[in-house]
């Protein structure tokens, strides 16, 4: 008999992840990849995970999440505004089309399949996206929140009967702030289960699920901080029950 620990049972969880430009030893190359704290936190929560390029297209989308036992969306650039019908503002940074349609399609068939999602940043933002809200594109009037200090910042009240309540076991708690958007318009379907003292959506569920968390702060750069690390340690649970 296999140990419940072991090799057998770890889940599967894909990491989405971003192109960029790098400098190697043959010259100028472009790269399809994620930063090694999402892989490490994957990894030290007992999930065994797998990197998503960003071109993945739609017949390898729907592939990959056949085989995937949860998924993990990552931070990044902004969202194209396409993706929520609005025409680009004066400040949009980082927009990748690619990434865009791949994320939009792997949320879509990861809620349909059941596959638990965590949703960081950019993630959370994709899945108000993928279920038609909208996104404040430049969050100028909030400067607390896009902060390149990856400490935690500012303080997020959480709701009292959400999954991210059970989650996380504290009612408020201190968090980082690096994105330069947020929600505007709640997708239907969605809840709001924590705000910062500002309004701002910091984070979302669905409604009577307990396998969709996202988070507007980046939860796996504050894993010392057992609160933050509970949210891969939920995420490696879920799927692996799933399975
Ligand atoms: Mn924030």
């Amino acid at each position: 008999m296999r140990n419940a620990g072991g090799p057998a049972r770890r889940a599967v969880i894909g990491i989405a992840g971003a192109a960029g430009e790098a400098v190697t030893y043959l010259g100028p190359a472009s790269w399809q990849g994620v930063a090694t704290t999402y892989v490490r936190a994957i990894q030290d929560a007992g999930g065994a995970p797998v990197l998503l390029p960003p071109i993945l297209d739609g017949d390898s989308v729907s592939a990959v999440i056949a085989r995937l036992d949860g998924l993990v969306l990552t931070g990044g650039g902004d969202i194209g505004p396409s993706c929520y019908r609005q025409p680009p503002g004066e400040v949009v940074l980082g927009v990748d089309p690619d990434r865009d349609r791949a994320e939009l399609q792997l949320i879509l068939e990861a809620l349909a399949l059941h596959v638990p999602v965590l949703a960081i940043c950019r993630g959370m933002q994709m899945l108000n996206v993928a279920l038609r809200g909208t996104l404040v594109q430049h969050l100028a009037d909030h400067p607390a929140h896009f902060d390149t200090d990856v400490a935690a910042r500012h303080v997020v009240t959480v709701r009292p009967d959400s999954l991210l309540r059970r989650v996380t076991g504290v009612s408020s708690f201190r968090v980082n702030s690096l994105h330069h958007q947020a929600v505007l318009d709640l997708a239907p379907g969605l809840r709001v289960s924590a705000v910062a003292d500002d309004g701002v959506v910091e984070a979302l569920e669905i409604a009577g699920r307990d396998d969709v968390l996202g988070v507007q702060w980046h939860p796996e750069l504050l894993t010392n901080d057992p609160r933050q690390a509970a949210f891969f340690a939920w995420l490696v649970m879920t799927s692996a029950a799933r399975r």
